[in-house]
């Protein structure tokens, strides 16, 4: 009642290319309207067009999750676009570089750790503080951080890299602590692992398409209210922290 559109928003954070480009058209799909939030002008727009060339309903976000200035820009953006925020989708991530022994933890490279964490884990709590007033104006607010089983500590999985994997076990202990401080809300937070997916992080040399790898997340932005809260899932189900 008294809301001039009752089609829900999602933002996706990286949604360019890759996984969260599969996330948005899949979220379009099922009747979203996509925020596609991204830090080139121009592979942004080329995005949407390619997003509503497939009959989504999407509009183009500059969101740089490293820089305060963007990320505020962006919340006001969807502001005044959409009024509130239903979904937000933590996708965008790097790997950091590996060259030089980076990321072997005998000669890690700490520049690269903060790098990595500005954008694995710092720029989800940028994104997420600055969505949560708009995700507080939703019905039933989702929100999904795309991390990794390369962060499972019991799992111990993947090549050694002492940056990515660690800033993926420290995006899911984030996302459990958001959980908790949100337990007595509707919103809904959750850590998704999509597999290992042919993009350009893996160098397009890996087993799973894109799709695959949005299921996760398209899952877990679609929760019923009594869904899970704080838990990290894969397709299969429960990934081990
Ligand atoms: P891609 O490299 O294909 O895409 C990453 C996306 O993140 C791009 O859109 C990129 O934008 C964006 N991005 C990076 N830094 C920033 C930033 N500072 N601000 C805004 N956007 C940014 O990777 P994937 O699609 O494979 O990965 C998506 C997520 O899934 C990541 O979090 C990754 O860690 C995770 N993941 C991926 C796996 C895989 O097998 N591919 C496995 C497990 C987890 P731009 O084009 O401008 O660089």
């Amino acid at each position: 009642m008294g809301r001039v559109n009752d089609t829900k928003i999602a933002l996706v954070t990286g949604a360019n290319k890759g996984i969260g480009f599969a996330i948005a058209r899949g979220l379009g799909a099922i009747g979203f309207t996509v925020a596609v939030g991204a830090r080139d002008d121009a592979r942004r727009e080329e995005a949407v067009e390619r997003l509503r060339a497939a009959g989504v309903d999407a509009f183009g976000v500059a969101l740089d999750v490293t820089s305060d200035d963007s990320v505020a820009a962006a919340a006001v953006t969807i502001e005044q676009t959409a009024g509130r925020l239903d979904v937000l989708v933590n996708n965008a991530g790097i790997s950091g570089r590996t060259d030089g022994g980076a990321q072997d933890p005998t000669t890690l490279d700490l520049d690269v750790v903060r790098t990595v964490l500005d954008t694995n884990v710092f720029g989800v709590v940028r994104v997420t503080n600055a969505m949560l007033p708009l995700l507080r104006r939703a019905d039933s607010p989702r929100i999904v951080n795309m991390s990794s089983n390369m962060g499972s500590l019991t799992l111990q999985t993947g090549p050694i890299m002492a940056a990515y994997a660690p800033s993926k076990s420290m995006l899911n202990s984030v996302t459990a602590q958001y959980a908790r401080r949100l337990a007595e809300t509707n919103v809904i937070v959750n850590a998704a692992c999509p597999g290992y997916v042919a993009t350009d992080f893996t160098g397009f040399n890996a087993p799973r398409t894109p799709e695959q790898g949005a299921a996760i997340a398209i899952r877990l932005a679609t929760l019923p209210d009594d869904g899970p809260r704080g838990g990290f899932f894969d397709d299969e189900g429960v990934v081990p922290w």
